[in-house]
């Protein structure tokens, strides 16, 4: 009997890996004929036509359009994916804001919300905001499709995680060991998959335009901190899970959430120049990043006690430089660093340019130790300057191996928010269909 038992499970094991089989090959290869995916699976005609009526009862797929076979006057159904036939809850965690989106099985944003954090907010208060946000997000189901089904949730976050569950340690959001996972799937009971955003965002761009065969590139990740991830033979190379952003590039260089000194990304990142800046102007210097500054902190005076002659008195007061350098360091920000480089601030020039000198020396660590043929950077914030952008890109071609840096391609990448949501929910839909996961 145990036996019987046995072998009837196994008969419904493959048939269900062979419906997933199926189902992947239609999902990686949109408008495929029966006869095409019988040949590349492996599976027999009529197990095909058997699984594809299955799956287009199932509304995974649909069918889309006929195209000629050689056969005269007879033409093949293409089948495609259906994005729509189910929905994903995906998850954007950044330092200052959390993106809360509905969307198709494509990563197409059907919804979205966004939560403003303050800098360095609890992590607890961060859970409770997801968690309210899920919940609000999930309850608005009925106004927009009572036919929404989801079937997961995907949340990006910066920072090692370990098997989809676990976050280790996160250096931008200050975060230690948090079992992410347990946490939400006890709260939605629905399957849960943590992944870091650097790998969502890769895999996002990964979709989108794909990469050769026989490229090797780095998909270098500004954003929070400093990320790489390896996009090999058109996937993400998931043996490369190294912390380039954690390499000491300053042996006695300021002190770095993960308990090193001199990091990279504490030695090149938007907080760094803002730090320095703000320690220049303690010693009276950076003068036209002064003048915006005071500038920012009249005006900001006149706005709160609501004077009607504000023009006229600010542009007197505007030429006054007497408020305390707590109040006009209130007003500093990587934007106003910025202008003041624009009108020729040179202490201001030598902070960036030792930004991009050491952004360099990471890029130049990446080419001698990956020997890639492309870099894709998602600059974020950071390289708005294109200042740090082509200085860092000198730096790097001056140190890397002259070999290596010959035929490389190195270009900026504009990845916003949507993207990393449109990666994470490509990461739930794999993990949920695939066989072998993403
Ligand atoms: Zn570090």
């Amino acid at each position: 009997m145990f036996q019987i038992n046995e072998a009837i499970g196994n008969v419904q094991l493959m048939q269900k890996i062979n419906r997933l089989k199926v189902l992947n090959y239609i999902r990686r290869h949109s408008g495929v004929a029966r006869p095409e995916i019988a040949k590349n699976t492996g599976l027999s005609p009529s197990s095909v036509t058997n699984i594809v009526s299955y799956l287009l009862e199932k509304k995974l797929v649909i069918e889309t359009g006929r195209v000629a076979t050689r056969e005269v006057g007879r033409k093949a159904t293409l089948i495609k994916f259906n994005p729509l036939a189910a929905n994903v809850i995906s998850v954007n965690i950044e330092i200052n804001k959390i993106i809360i989106a509905v969307t198709d099985l494509e990563g197409n944003i059907i919804r979205k919300k966004e939560i403003k954090l303050p800098k360095k907010e609890k992590e607890d208060v961060i859970l409770k905001d997801i968690e309210k946000g899920i919940s609000s997000i999930m309850s608005d189901k009925q106004r927009n499709s009572e036919h929404e089904k989801i079937i997961g949730i995907g949340i990006a976050v910066s920072g090692v995680v370990t098997g989809d569950a676990r976050l280790e340690i996160s250096a931008s959001m200050q975060w230690k060991g948090l079992p992410l996972r347990e946490y939400f799937e006890k709260l939605f009971n629905l399957p849960v998959f943590i992944q870091n955003n650097s790998k969502t965002k890769a895999l996002a761009v990964l979709r989108q335009n794909g990469v050769e065969a026989d490229e090797n590139v780095i998909f270098l990740d500004l954003a929070m901190g400093v990320g790489i991830i390896n996009l090999y033979k058109n996937e993400i190379n998931e043996a490369v899970a190294g912390e380039i952003g954690h390499t000491t590039v300053k042996k006695d260089g300021p002190l770095c959430f993960c308990g090193n000194r001199g990091c990279l990304e504490v030695m090149c990142s938007v907080d760094a120049i803002i730090n320095q800046c703000k320690e220049l102007l303690t010693k009276g210097k950076c003068p036209v990043l002064r003048k915006i500054l005071e500038k920012k902190t009249n005006e900001a005076k006149f706005v709160e006690v609501g004077d009607s002659n504000y023009q006229e008195i600010s542009e007197d007061l505007n030429d006054k430089y007497d408020n305390d350098i707590n109040d006009i360091e209130q007003h500093i920000s990587y934007e106003a660093i910025l202008e003041a480089f624009n009108k020729g601030d040179k202490d201001v020039e030598k902070v960036l340019s030792e930004c991009a000198e050491y952004l360099g020396i990471g890029i130049a660590n990446i080419i001698n130790i990956f020997n890639p043929s492309r870099i894709i950077i998602d600059g974020d914030i950071l390289l708005e300057s294109d200042f740090i952008y082509e200085k860092a890109l000198t730096e790097a071609r001056k140190r890397a191996y002259e070999q290596f840096t010959r035929n490389i391609k190195i270009n900026k990448v504009e990845i916003d928010a949507n993207k990393a949501i449109k990666g994470i929910s490509h990461y739930v839909t794999d993990k949920i269909f695939d066989l072998m996961g993403p």
